[in-house]
């Protein structure tokens, strides 16, 4: 038999997307199941966003673009980054790639060499740690707790820094949590990536789904050292429901974004060429869609929040951006429900498909076996009949 490499024997798929096919094909089979998995906006994109693409393919735009994106796509980056995040760049220290997560693939491959060490959080984002491994380098985490907001403390950073260090990844607001970083906490990181000399990759995919009037600081503003060695990864897909039209981004060091174009150049070249041009129109026109879903959002989290207060035995961090909650359910773990023993995430994900028809995402692949990650990029009525059926369920 002729054997796979190591790197993709290493390497597990991505559990969300497992989970989500799993439960999309319980619903192809006709049974009722109220899905909590989705990890992308249930809006529409859109229209003055598929009007660009639209007259994008009507104008024959559909050839080759440059490598690390057009420059109309790029310079509307640029004024992106100085409307919302008071940061300035020139457009060869930006960079587009085929959505965000291709973007982080793209600066681990250009940053990390066998043997580094990437410092990040668990719960994490589950892309982290195979890119990382993917990279050759070694995944660094962080255990953090609901006490700690699901945070990286300075001084838990500090203690993990040593010479392979070499970067620093912060997920704020955070998937799975809906956490933030507290600026204070995110400036002494920021400080020890300085005094270190090791890359901050500060990945902002959810900076515009903010709650509670909330606003978003990017470390890199903090001040020019800090801006020298931050990448400020950032996409299209959640903030304007654009999660197919695979388009990402980042500013950040401009040795580092031409040695990802060159390494882009010999994987997916550009991205697709009429996604660039509706990306542009989505960061140019006026923002209202944006605050419209935000807002439809933050209602949604009210909402799961009360349902969950009236659940035994589950407490949750009251999420503070992004569209997922992540409770705590082992209170319920050594219990026997419907004659299967609950010992872990995986086990009442199960039971509550299985038993109860809703669909969760287990917290293991997140790096944290006691929660359950539920997304509420669902509608209300949606919420309530899945959060009555958990309440069901737990009984
Ligand atoms: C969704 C997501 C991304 C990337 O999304 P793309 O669709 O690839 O742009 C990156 N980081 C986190 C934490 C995410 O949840």
């Amino acid at each position: 038999m002729i054997s796979l490499s190591e790197r993709s024997q290493n390497v597990t798929p991505s559990s969300t997307l497992a989970i989500t096919a799993k439960i999309n094909g319980m619903i192809a089979d006709g049974v009722d199941v109220v899905k909590f998995g989705a990890g992308e906006p249930d809006f529409d994109t859109p229209d003055y966003i598929k009007a660009a693409a639209i007259t994008a393919l009507e104008d024959g735009f559909t050839k080759y673009t440059p490598v690390p994106g057009t420059p109309e796509l790029r310079e509307a980056i640029v004024e992106k980054y100085k409307r919302d995040n008071g940061l300035s760049y020139s457009t060869s220290e930006v960079i587009v790639s085929c959505g965000a997560k291709h973007t982080l693939y793209n600066i681990m491959q250009a940053i990390c060499d066998p043997g580094d060490e990437l410092i990040f959080a668990a719960p994490y984002w589950v892309s982290y740690p195979q890119q990382i491994k993917l990279a050759g380098a070694v995944p660094r985490v962080i255990e953090t707790t609901a006490k700690q907001n699901f945070c990286m403390q300075s001084a838990d950073v500090a203690a993990a820094i040593n010479s392979n260090t070499k970067a620093i990844l912060i997920n704020s607001p955070s998937n799975p949590t809906g956490t933030t970083y507290d600026v204070e906490n995110l400036k002494q990181i920021a400080e020890i990536a300085v005094k270190n000399q090791v890359y901050l990759i500060s990945d902002e995919i959810y900076e515009a789904l903010l709650y509670d009037g909330a606003t978003h600081q990017s470390p890199a503003s903090f001040n020019e050292e800090t801006k020298a060695i931050t990448f400020v990864v950032n996409g299209v897909s959640k903030a304007y429901s654009m999660t197919g039209w695979r388009i990402g981004y980042t500013a950040g060091p401009e040795d580092v974004i031409s040695a990802m174009s060159r390494i882009q150049s010999h994987s997916t070249s550009n991205p697709t060429s009429i996604a660039q041009k509706a990306a542009v129109a989505a960061l140019n026109e006026p923002q209202d869609a944006v605050e419209e879903m935000r807002k439809a959002f933050e209602e949604r989290r009210d909402v799961i929040c009360e349902r969950f207060d009236d659940i035994d035995g589950v407490s949750y961090v009251k999420p503070q951006g992004a569209f997922y909650i992540f409770p705590d359910f082992s209170a319920h773990y050594g219990r026997t429900l419907d004659g299967q023993k609950i010992e872990g995430s995986m086990d009442i994900t199960d039971y509550l498909l299985g038993s109860a028809g809703v669909g969760v995402v287990p917290g293991d692949g997140f790096g944290a076996d006691k929660n359950l990650r539920l997304s509420f990029a669902t509608s209300l009525p949606e919420i309530n009949r899945g959060l009555d059926r958990i309440k069901e369920a737990l009984k």
